[in-house]
């Protein structure tokens, strides 16, 4: 038998577009399915965790470093979380002081040495900031390590500036190795024709929408209770939305090397979608 290789999946996009949301959803989903998950939060917030650890205060791999030395048991920087999800939190050095990507080569450095990569696992994902993939940021998808990305965006511009700039970045390290983009992930803003905007968006990028997640108020009704959507409310039109963007990433055999556009062609998709009005001014 062919041995079993770990799914590992970067998530990317712009601060606050919800990846955090999106990936612990997405995971529960998987969860749920069967699937065993480990999740690393590759933000400084290091929020990546909370929904599916119940809140429980996660210390991060930094501090943990800094308050007990370099002599630590995997435990202490991996707690179990809902369905036996595995969480860990890079976390990021002390605001101002250094590279916020550093927290994330220190951790997937540490999480490989402690044993934290078991056979068992079918998914790692990464969970990562960024309106840019650069520095320890692109740790995640450098040395072949998750070799499937998607990336979170919306129909707001400034969420497809950023998709199009990580787009970059994915490029560069795609075409030096095995990375490859398995789609665009819409988070609803509810811009009028986003579905639209999207796949227009997703086409001329070399990939897919791979799912659109509507904007729903159970998504922060949940996030109070410190729970995922499927925890807390199972039955919901929404928990099912994420079942299904959990389907399509676990049926997803399509995967590309992004063809970034130039800012003008971007502007000229978002003017087609009747989102740059003013591009006349805009340009002056
Ligand atoms: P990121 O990880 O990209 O910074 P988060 O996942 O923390 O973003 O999401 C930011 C906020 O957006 C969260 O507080 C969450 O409540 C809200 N949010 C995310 N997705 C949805 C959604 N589909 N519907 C409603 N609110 C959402
Ligand atoms: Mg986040």
């Amino acid at each position: 038998m062919a041995e079993k290789r770990i799914r590992q999946i970067a998530i990317y996009g712009k601060g606050g577009i919800g990846k955090s949301t999106t990936t612990q959803n997405l995971t529960a989903g998987l969860v749920e399915a069967g699937k065993k998950v480990m999740v690393v939060g590759c933000d400084p917030k290091a929020d990546s965790t909370r929904l599916l650890l119940g809140g429980l205060a996660q210390k991060t791999v930094l501090d943990t470093l800094r308050l007990e030395g370099e002599d630590i048991e995997l435990s202490a920087i991996l707690k179990e979380g809902y369905g036996g999800t595995k969480c860990v939190e890079s976390g990021g050095p002390e605001p101002g002081v250094g590279c916020a990507g550093r927290g994330i080569i220190t951790s997937i450095g540490l999480l490989e040495r402690l044993g934290a990569y078991t056979e068992d696992l079918d998914y790692v994902f990464y969970d990562v900031l960024g309106d840019v993939v650069c520095g320890g940021f692109a740790m995640p998808i450098r040395e072949g390590k998750a070799k499937e990305i998607y990336i979170v965006a919306s129909g707001e511009m400034m969420a497809l500036y950023a998709a199009n700039n990580i787009s970059r970045g994915i490029r560069k390290y795609a075409q030096k190795g095995e990375v490859r983009l398995g789609g665009i992930i819409c988070n609803s803003r509810n811009v009028d024709r986003e579905i639209e905007l999207l796949r227009a968006f997703a086409k001329e990028l070399g990939t897919k929408l791979i799912h659109y997640i509507p904007r729903d108020n159970v998504v922060q009704r949940a996030e109070i209770h410190k729970k995922t959507v499927i925890n807390y409310e199972p039955d919901s039109k929404q928990a099912d939305e994420y079942r299904e963007l959990a389907r399509k990433v676990e049926e997803n055999r399509d995967f590309s090397i992004p063809t970034p556009m130039t800012q003008e062609r971007l502007e000229e998709i978002l003017f087609e979608f009747g989102l740059m009005d003013d591009l006349v001014d805009y340009k002056i």
